[in-house]
């Protein structure tokens, strides 16, 4: 089970992406996939291009469109376990209205969001995720606008699993996202993932300064939704580990006639001609 090929990764030396890439093919393997049972989609950016690095299934889509596609890939096919990978540029600006949709659909895939807080492909502007006050190229006085807490959105979306990690603790992000794809429905994984070149304030120093870790937190309950939220926002965004998780809502997939059996790809849709025709003369 080697999920790794022989493409080398062109990220710059030292970005957090090296590590969620490390930690998918870890994860896959640990949870006893091989490579023709996984299917990795990503969208546009520099975290884009993590789905030609693993020896699976890939498909590199377009800016904010990972998640329809992975969506599709998954109704198709039920049986491959589907990732969809992106930036937080991706998934939380182009891309928000599929995000906000595919978490209250509860589709049974993994979706990570590489979180640098800034858009590295294209060499350093605000993204949804910079802070207030950040200064890049497109906001040279400041940023004006509030960043967003993904976790507060997808808790408020009904989300059934909620993680967030730090790609410097690559045994908590692996065990994170193995959990999410054993998850049945929709896990959201947003894990911060430094953008050594061009984000100077959200840097490796300044995430060990500022994560709360929930395994340091015995007491707090994943299953407690009221107290998730209540985390969320008493830390400002910044815990990592299991955050919400609800087992009891089953996914969107296993309720959709003829596809809650079996995925398209294995449907058999061999027909007469005249069952063909009677089918055409349903729609004249
Ligand atoms: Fe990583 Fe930033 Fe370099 Fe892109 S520009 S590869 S996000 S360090």
């Amino acid at each position: 089970k080697d999920f790794r090929n022989n493409i080398k990764p062109n990220w710059c030396p030292g970005c957090g992406d090296f590590s969620i890439q490390a930690a998918i093919q870890r994860a896959a393997a640990n949870v006893g996939l091989e490579p023709e049972d996984l299917a990795v989609v990503s969208g546009i950016g520099c975290s884009g291009r993590i789905s030609g690095y693993i020896n699976a299934y890939g498909f590199h889509g377009v800016h904010g469109r990972s998640l329809p596609i992975a969506q599709g890939v998954k109704m198709a096919n039920r049986e491959l376990t589907v990732l969809a990978a992106g930036g937080d540029g991706d998934g939380f600006a182009i891309g928000m209205g599929h995000t906000v949709h595919a978490i209250r659909r509860n589709i049974d895939i993994t979706y990570i969001v590489m979180d640098n807080q800034i858009y590295g492909l294209t060499k350093g502007q605000t993204s949804p995720r910079s802070a207030e006050g950040f200064k890049t190229k497109s906001t040279p006085a400041g940023s004006i606008e509030s960043a967003l807490s993904p976790l507060e959105v997808a808790l408020a979306a009904g989300a059934t699993f909620i993680a967030q990690s730090f790609s410097s603790n690559l045994k908590q992000l692996t065990s994170l996202i193995e959990q999410g794809m054993q998850h049945k429905g929709f896990s959201f994984i947003n894990v911060f993932s430094p953008c050594v070149t061009f984000n100077k304030v959200n840097t490796y120093d300044w995430f060990k300064e500022n994560i709360v870790n929930l395994e340091e937190t015995p007491d707090y309950d994943p299953t407690n939704r009221v107290m998730a939220m209540t985390k969320i926002m008493e830390t400002g965004s910044m815990l990592t580990g299991l955050i919400y998780q609800n087992t009891a809502k089953t996914s969107y997939e296993s309720h959709v006639p003829g596809f809650k059996e079996q995925g398209l790809a294995n449907q058999n849709i061999q027909i007469t001609e005249d069952e063909f025709n009677k089918l055409v003369a349903e729609f004249k």
